[in-house]
């Protein structure tokens, strides 16, 4: 191991990805964090394309993309990394979880049908000022450790609010109507290949399908989804009571 690599592991030992515990030599999850992973159960009966039981399905009705794939999903201890990669810019966690997100792929039979990565991209001015995209550095990171390479396919074609600000699933859907184009000089790598779009978290999959639906038709064969929290919001239930 070199010098300065070994000095690093002493000053700043790596972490548990979840607990952000220190942990005894190179590691990603600390024994006890990983029950935190969402792995798909077999024997359980669930979605065919997010892999969430039935009941809890982030998927509408038309879908472009073919399998969503996620390590962690829903409130677990995982979220505040996922958080805190996207709103406090730190990078140091894009490794771990893009280990998880190729782990997700794997367990999920979707490594294999993968020609290309992509990733969903920020608007213009919102990347400038952050100076990197966390899709994006997810996305290399996963075209590293699969071997595929990575493209930036799409462009945002207006400002829209960001989706997390919007509580409806109508706004959101709403709010990304058209919202994506192709890079012109990438719209030959589009066609007949089968692409993985990458983002860091999902919540409505409207925004996968929107980029994906993007990717359709300008002549993607398929598109395959991964992020690295899943985080469906809860079903609201009917005849609740108002006004309190
Ligand atoms: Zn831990
Ligand atoms: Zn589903």
């Amino acid at each position: 191991m070199k010098l300065t690599k070994r000095l690093a592991g002493i000053v700043f030992p790596p972490r548990c990805v979840v607990c952000r515990s220190p942990l005894p030599r190179d590691g990603m999850i600390c024994p006890g964090c990983e029950r935190y992973v969402n792995h798909p159960d077999p024997s359980r009966s669930r979605c065919a394309v997010c892999f969430l039981p039935q009941k809890e399905c982030v998927c509408g009705k038309k879908l472009y993309y073919e399998k969503l794939a996620a390590p962690f999903i829903g409130s677990t201890p995982a979220k505040q990394s996922v958080y805190d990669m996207k709103f406090r810019q730190k990078l140091d966690l894009v490794k771990p979880l893009a280990h998880f997100m190729k782990l997700a792929l794997d367990e999920r039979d979707m490594t294999d049908g993968i020609d290309l990565i992509t990733y969903i991209p920020m608007d213009r001015g919102r990347r400038f000022r952050k100076g990197f995209d966390h899709a994006e550095e997810l996305a290399k990171e996963l075209a590293k450790l699969t071997g595929r390479p990575c493209a930036a396919l799409l462009e945002r074609r207006q400002k829209v609010p960001p989706q997390h600000s919007l509580k409806k699933r109508i706004l959101r859907s709403g709010n990304l109507l058209g919202v994506f184009e192709p890079v012109g000089k990438r719209l030959p790598d589009i066609a007949g290949k089968r692409i993985l779009l990458v983002d860091d978290i999902a919540t409505t999959g409207a925004t996968f399908n929107e980029a994906a639906k993007t990717l359709m038709i300008f002549g993607a064969e398929t598109v395959y989804c991964a992020c690295a929290l899943l985080n469906p919001k809860p079903k609201q239930k009917k005849n609740r009571r108002r006004g309190r």
